[in-house]
């Protein structure tokens, strides 16, 4: 299906991907059209190895290989100037290209049998919650006609993007690998993108990532008023108000609450609440990719 141009979701240790043939610019196209994802927004490539990714990109620096050396397979996107085998519209036109090797063994297996990269991006319509279970992209994107079931995904939360197109490199999306693991390895790591850029960093727009209901963050969650409507909560360490409806408990610390927040989200959505009133997450670099999604998703369109 994949050679034939069509598209297939498939399971990575960060969340489930919308694939296409990334040399196809209309398998590529199918991806925007079934995400209503806006075309300025670029895709990520996926490739079974460092040297498949080598092979995309107009230049493979000393640090692009050493990156990849030590955290591939792994949650981390690398944005490296674009080769001429990716037609244009996989980066939204942007002369670089986001590249990443999944740690799943199925999307792997997928990659290898395809031959071909893969396009993917989170397999769910532009801005709502991100598919960490089959079942999450069988009810988002019914129109997908095929979807591989790897299980619940490990990590739960998008890879960390750091470009490698600017000097020094800068983290475009804090995400599923730390931020203190990448800056061992990079110290010279910038947080966000270059001032003045706003196009080095398209996927960024305030709301992303977000379910149906309403989020309002607290550090107090017992002591908001919620409002009119069903109400949900998600707590860590503090208790829910008396009566309290639904409540989710999400884990203490940082990568096991990652995996279970967007699942979280989609119950609360399943069960029909209105407002979801979320215990604010701790500060701290740990905690900064949660925060980044719980952040847009608290956002309300313009
Ligand atoms: P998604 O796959 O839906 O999690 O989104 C892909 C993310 O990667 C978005 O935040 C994009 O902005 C980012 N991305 C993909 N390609 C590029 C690129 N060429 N330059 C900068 N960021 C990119
Ligand atoms: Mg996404």
């Amino acid at each position: 299906m994949l050679r034939a141009g069509e598209v297939v979701a498939f399971p990575t240790e960060t969340v489930y991907g919308l694939g296409a043939d990334a040399t196809s610019e209309a398998a590529v196209r199918r991806i925007y059209e079934i995400k209503g994802r806006p075309p300025s927004n670029p895709l990520i490539v996926h490739v079974p190895d460092a040297r498949a990714g080598q092979a995309l990109a107009m230049v493979w620096s000393d640090q692009a290989e050493a990156l990849a050396q030590r955290f591939w397979p792994g949650p981390l996107t690398l944005v490296v100037p674009r080769g001429a085998r990716i037609p244009a519209v996989v980066s939204a036109g942007l002369p670089t290209l986001a590249l990443r090797v999944p740690a799943h063994p199925v999307a792997l297996r997928l990659l290898q049998a395809v031959d071909r990269p893969l396009a993917a991006p989170s397999a769910n319509r532009s801005e709502h919650l991100s598919p960490t279970r089959a079942e999450h992209v069988r009810q988002g994107l019914p129109e997908v006609p095929l979807i591989l079931d790897g299980g619940p995904c490990r990590l739960g939360i998008e890879s960390t993007v750091v470009s490698l197109c600017t000097c020094p490199p800068r983290l475009l999306r804090p995400g599923a690998l730390p931020l203190r693991l990448l800056r061992a390895c990079l110290p010279e790591l910038q947080l966000g993108p270059e001032p003045g850029a706003p196009a080095a960093s398209p996927g960024l727009s305030p709301r992303h990532y977000a379910p149906r209901a309403r989020l309002l963050l607290s550090a107090e969650p017992a002591a908001v008023d919620p409002g009119p409507g069903p109400v949900g909560y998600l707590l860590r360490t503090t208790s829910p108000p008396r009566g309290a409806g639904r409540v989710e408990r999400l884990p203490e610390d940082p990568e096991g609450y990652a995996a279970d927040l967007y699942a979280a989200l989609h119950r609360l959505d399943e069960a029909g609440v209105h407002t979801v009133v979320v215990e604010s997450p701790p500060e701290g670099e740990a905690w900064m990719a949660v925060r980044d999604r719980l952040g847009r998703a608290c956002s309300r369109a313009p």
